[in-house]
């Protein structure tokens, strides 16, 4: 990486440039970001990322919630060589297969729980949950029950972002752009007990969030309720954690009227949590589970949806063509990557390693609860969040302007050295899974002087007492 860095000759401020005259950034307001100038990342070594100015910033965020055997492991970039110099691409269309798709599906039946058996292949956690929206309402046809059409989901839930991700996503802000939702997409609250619990103690809210689910579908009508789609622990919505009370009424709810359970484990799949994925965690057993992210720790893009005996057989006995895939479904090249990588996760026990960091990661990091700006700070595996509040220890008084208190602690985050992520006036982190006690150590006397810089500035403008 330093290699890399001292051969290139060409300096951040040129490569702004040539990046702001022609790259659109996802999830960006290009325009505020060229006048500013994009961070230029070169090198990932480990938990750390190196960027053109030659800092090193601790990767609180695994890239965007993926990189769980963290960066720069050369073993993957060789499988990949090995594979292209075999077989760079072909496709899974037209009767045709290839070796490291089966592998690579016979793996993943291994490994995630047992009713789950199949997995149809994809690019993307978008194009997963794409795929979720027609295999959903498929299976209903299949079964004679062509008026379950109607998906719920949550508000404030992620789930991707093209047209069918975006509509299962509960985020307000994507619908505004594009005219979204698509129809038969119904959305209920969020178990986000900090914002949203008003008066009641995180246990009722939970029992309470759970049976908007039941009302929605009386309200809708049963016979219309195709599916319930999920992220076991909200991520990009901020790191939602659901009260304790929460799956175990939702999971009554769906068997109740009988609709599928959809959940999306392209975060909390492969060790973020301490286990092989969130549905062993919250004692889940999903119709269809959309995996991506951690499945190749990002080295190449490629997503799947796992698909349970249930909906499998029914396809597989009754279905006929499947009118869906995708020309890069089970690319070679990304399900050698996928390959490597869970062969890391296995036999370097990283899960395991994961589920034993934790605790201290969260001793560290709820520690930080402390401080004087810290509403709430709550964690599980390896995903925390820590909730920005002028005026603790009240949850209902927040910063005026939504988010702008959350960019300014991000920005002091990366200049300390801490890749952390703002989500409105939240902070989020979800470092490797093989991050080490040196380097939580590190996070989380980073993460206090962010949050005593973002202090003292509130203080000086005069946004807060001293
Ligand atoms: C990131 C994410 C997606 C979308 O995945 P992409 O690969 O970005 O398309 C879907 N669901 C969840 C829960 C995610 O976090």
């Amino acid at each position: 990486m330093s290699e890399a860095f001292s051969n290139d000759p060409e300096t951040t401020a040129a490569l702004q440039r040539r990046d702001a005259a022609h790259h659109i950034h996802p999830f960006t307001d290009t325009g505020a970001l060229n006048a500013e100038g994009s961070r230029v990342i070169v090198g990932g070594d480990g938990c750390w990322i190196t960027d053109s100015d030659g800092n090193r910033l601790l990767d609180g965020m695994s890239g965007l919630w993926c990189v769980q055997i963290g960066h720069g492991r050369r073993e993957i970039a060789d499988a990949v060589h090995r594979q292209m110099s075999d077989l760079s691409y072909y496709n899974t269309f037209f009767k045709t297969t290839h070796k490291p798709a089966i592998d690579l599906a016979e793996k993943l039946a291994r490994i995630a729980p047992s009713h789950l058996n199949h997995v149809f292949f994809t690019g993307s956690g978008s194009e997963s949950n794409d795929t979720v929206i027609r295999m959903v309402r498929t299976y209903w046809d299949l079964k004679g029950k062509p008026e379950k059409k109607t998906i719920i989901s949550r508000w404030n839930a992620y789930h991707g972002s093209t047209i069918g991700g975006a509509s299962l996503g509960g985020m307000r802000a994507m619908h505004g752009q594009g005219g979204l939702p698509i129809p038969g997409i119904a959305f209920v609250p969020q178990p986000y007990w900090f914002g949203e619990g008003g008066e009641l103690d995180p246990d009722a809210f939970g029992v309470w969030a759970a049976r908007e689910l039941a009302h929605a579908i009386e309200a809708h009508g049963p016979e219309k309720i195709a599916a319930f789609i999920a992220e076991p622990i909200q991520g990009a919505g901020g790191v939602i954690i659901p009260p304790e009370t929460y799956w175990p009424e939702i999971k009554q709810i769906c068997d109740r009227y009988d609709i599928l359970l959809v959940v999306d484990e392209v975060i909390t799949g492969f060790g973020r949590l301490g286990k092989w994925f969130g549905s062993e965690v919250f004692g889940l057993k999903p119709d269809l589970m959309p995996i991506a992210k951690g499945l190749s720790s990002g080295y190449l893009p490629i997503g799947g949806v796992m698909v349970s005996d249930r909906v499998a057989d029914t396809f597989i006995e009754e279905g006929g063509e499947f009118f869906h895939g995708f020309t890069y479904s089970g690319h070679p090249a990304c399900c050698a990557a996928a390959l490597e990588n869970l062969r890391i996760l296995e036999e370097e026990g990283v899960v395991e390693r994961a589920a034993d960091i934790a605790p201290y990661l969260a001793e560290r990091w709820l520690a930080l609860g402390d401080h004087p700006l810290v509403g709430e700070a709550r964690i599980k595996g390896l995903m925390g969040a820590l909730e920005l509040v002028p005026a603790k220890p009240s949850r209902s008084i927040r910063f005026d302007n939504e988010g702008e208190v959350g960019t300014m602690c991000r920005d002091f985050s990366l200049r300390n050295g801490l890749v952390m992520r703002a989500v409105r006036d939240s902070m989020i982190i979800a470092p490797p899974l093989v991050i080490t006690r040196e380097e939580v150590d590190e996070l989380a006397t980073r993460a206090r002087k962010t949050l005593d810089d973002t202090l003292d500035k509130l203080q000086r403008d005069g946004r807060m007492a001293q």
